[in-house]
């Protein structure tokens, strides 16, 4: 994106462009911020100092905001977490009221508008905790909440009960006893932290908790959950990864949505780690005007791969109160995974899941490939729409027992 489209000058929509440019890196560019140096441009602390957390701040920089939006952001941190890091605020397109990276983090009033069916704890995290800030809901692996604060705040997170404390949720979580719970239930092998985002935290506390985690026997795997390299790659520093290297296999889970948000700068932070050996997933959450497209998400999910992050999930947005205005439909997602499977590579297609609501977990959604079944065959279609059989396997039995023309003709 060009400096002169970020700092407001107008121009062309990158969105407008078409998928061709999405698919290209573009840096995010100085646009306000122009005057400030290097270093401190570069430097994650002062990219957090500097972030956009008030209305007055955004209307200094965004005359453009609508009605809905300056109603959203009046409610900064009353009401709404809202803040915005320099870096990601410069991929906004401000003469689109639609651009995607907007919709993603400058609040609208909508979001104080709530349905019955809402909820402000979707997936039933609180009723799975058994200590503050661990969630177990699956056998073998817990959710290990670190901090409710994030570089900038997503308008549909799952967490916006907990992060940045303006609803008041009052968020503490004791580490010893998180600890403890998992050193006491050897079922425990995998552990995923995540927020608020972990990698907020300096490198030493981050260090400190990684080797409490890796010192238990029976974990065997650790994960970070981040929105890090998306908002703020400056913190992706040499030293970070030097020292995430130390406790593999650790595992990242980045959460990026759109093509756009995936810059140069963004690029270089996921080499980085990607360097340190950390294996890269993404997990996107399907939005409404920001990702809902065939070819948005195609964009995205191959720009992926070129930063070296595997497309993990898809997820259908959560029925966190306040998010009608940015939920897609189910129909829409399936919609989705049918134009990806078989049109792109199979390393670029992600699983789509809906996260059950109450607490029921993650349950993966597909196209109808099956289209009948029973004892003796197995009727499908593949992606183009053709239709084929395949004869079933006697269970038990190995498979050219079943194939009665292929047992014939290779054995002969
Ligand atoms: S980065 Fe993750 S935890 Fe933070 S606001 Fe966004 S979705 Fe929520």
């Amino acid at each position: 994106m060009s400096n002169a489209l970020a700092a407001g000058g107008g121009g062309e929509s990158l969105d407008s462009v078409g998928p061709a440019s999405w698919k290209e890196f573009h840096s995010a560019g100085r646009g306000p911020w122009g005057q400030v140096a290097d270093a401190e441009w570069n430097d994650w602390r002062w990219q957090l100092k500097h972030r956009i957390t008030t209305l007055a701040q955004l209307e200094r920089l965004m005359p453009s905001l609508t009605a809905e939006e300056r109603a959203g952001a009046s409610l900064a941190n009353a009401k709404l977490a809202l803040a915005i890091t320099p870096y990601f605020f410069n991929l906004i397109d401000p003469a689109d009221a639609a651009c995607p990276i907007r919709r993603q983090v400058i609040p609208r009033i909508e979001e104080t508008h709530t349905a019955a069916w809402e909820m402000s704890d979707p997936c039933g995290e609180d009723s799975h905790s058994p200590v503050p800030g661990l969630v177990h809901r699956y056998p073998d692996r817990v959710l290990f909440l670190t901090t409710d604060r994030c570089a900038s705040y997503c308008r549909y997170c799952t967490r916006s009960r907990l992060v940045s404390n303006a609803a008041g949720y009052d968020f503490h979580p004791e580490f010893d006893r998180q600890i403890d719970y998992i050193a006491r239930t050897p079922a425990i092998r995998d552990v995923l932290l995540s927020g608020g985002d972990p990698l907020l935290f300096n490198d030493e506390k981050l260090e400190y908790l990684l080797s409490r985690l890796r010192a238990i026997p029976h974990v065997e795997f650790l994960r970070l959950g981040t929105r890090i390299p998306i908002f703020l790659p400056q913190r992706i520093t040499p030293a970070l990864c030097e020292m995430l290297r130390q406790f593999h296999p650790l595992f990242i889970s980045i959460h990026s949505n759109h093509p756009r948000e995936l810059t140069t700068e963004a690029r270089e932070a996921l080499g980085r780690l990607a360097d340190a050996g950390i294996p890269l997933g993404n997990q996107s959450v399907l939005l409404r005007q920001v990702n809902d497209d065939p070819a948005v998400m195609k964009a995205h999910v191959q720009k992926l791969l070129m930063c070296r992050v595997r497309p993990y999930y898809i997820y259908q947005c959560d029925l966190i109160a306040g998010s009608a205005h940015l939920r897609a439909s189910v129909r829409r997602g399936l919609e989705i995974m049918d134009s990806l499977r078989g049109h792109t590579s199979g390393y670029a297609v992600p699983t789509y899941v809906i996260d059950a609501p109450g607490g029921g977990g993650k349950v993966p959604v597909s196209p109808e490939y099956v289209l009948s079944r029973n004892a003796d065959r197995v009727l499908i279609r593949n992606y183009e729409g053709k239709i084929f059989e395949y004869p079933e396997a006697a269970d038990g039995a190995p498979l050219f027992k079943a194939l009665k023309g292929f047992e014939e003709h290779e054995l002969a």
